[in-house]
């Protein structure tokens, strides 16, 4: 009678603390549904956010494509044969390149997990503007998609208004110095000095409301070597982007549409991902394969925006 009792009691006191580590693992679980959701939406606004500034600005972008359509001159035909008329300063938008409002320092997107649920790709040219500019912009023209193009000063001066149809098309104007040769034995305010020129000749080109501090290093920032060059471009308030995809078109003089296409395929996988190519004179198959990098783009789920 007492073992049945005490088998009893035994029996009791197992319930009650089965009882109170469910009620407690409830508890736990509740708190962190709750702290998740407040984090998510956290993370939603900021997003949200900055979904809204690159709305804004694009909207403004496209306003001033618009009103640039309307407003078509003859303007004078630079050595490039460009068929649409020359954009004046005045079309372009008065918040060109506000997009990038990126601390300074290195600037590494695919780092960032995206809070919105998108795949993101950011088409970028460097070393123009070039005899290939033009159909580089017609090709974005076509899909409606928005690239930035990182911009040469010596090149910038000597193609002033593909620079300024860029800007007026909406695309992103970044500084890529003014004379692309960066020696590591020189003083990294000397190469302050060169980014700092192709800024000049960008604001002479796209006038005093080009005030992005947006760079790329010639040959990217890769390696400990520039450090001090980095620290120097910080300090001067600018932000630099390199790339973590690539269509491979330095790596030989022109390589051919397959081999881009397969650095490509070889690259693209991340949720962010930006893409070297070049605006450069010999890479003419860059423009024969943008077509299909930007369909290759679209069938993986990416959309496109600029830095
Ligand atoms: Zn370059």
């Amino acid at each position: 009678m007492l073992r049945r009792k005490k088998n009893k009691a035994r029996k009791a006191k197992k319930q009650l603390t089965l009882l109170a580590i469910v009620v407690a693992l409830s508890v736990g679980l509740i708190t962190l549904i709750i702290l998740n959701q407040s984090f998510d939406r956290k993370g939603f606004e900021v997003a949200n956010n900055r979904k809204t500034d690159v709305k804004t600005v694009k909207k403004i972008k496209e306003e001033a494509t618009t009103k640039k359509k309307e407003s078509s001159t003859n303007g004078e035909q630079s050595a490039v044969n460009i068929e649409e008329s020359v954009p004046s300063v005045d079309d372009i938008p008065k918040t060109v390149n506000e997009v990038t409002s990126e601390p300074p320092g290195e600037y590494a997107p695919w780092r960032t997990k995206r809070n919105d649920g998108r795949k993101v790709a950011y088409l970028t040219f460097d070393d123009g503007p070039s005899v290939n500019t033009a159909s580089i912009l017609q090709i974005l023209d076509e899909n409606k998609i928005k690239a930035t193009f990182f911009i040469i000063g010596q090149n910038a001066e000597r193609n002033a208004d593909l620079v300024k149809r860029e800007a007026a098309d909406g695309h992103t104007i970044g500084n890529h110095t003014y004379s692309h040769e960066i020696s590591y034995r020189e003083s990294p305010q000397n190469f302050m000095k060169d980014v700092d020129r192709c800024n000049v000749v960008l604001r002479n080109i796209l006038g005093d409301t080009y005030n992005s501090k947006l760079m790329r290093f010639p040959g990217g920032s890769f390696g400990h070597r520039l450090d001090p060059f980095k620290a120097e471009v910080t300090r001067n308030g600018y932000t630099y982007v390199d790339w973590n995809d690539e269509t491979g078109d330095a790596e030989a003089y022109n390589p051919t549409v397959p081999v881009l296409m397969n650095n490509l395929r070889r690259y693209t996988g991340a949720e962010s991902v930006v893409i070297l190519m070049h605006d450069a004179a010999a890479k003419k198959n860059t423009v024969q394969a943008l077509p299909q990098v930007i369909q290759y783009l679209k069938d993986n789920g990416y959309s496109f925006d600029v830095i």
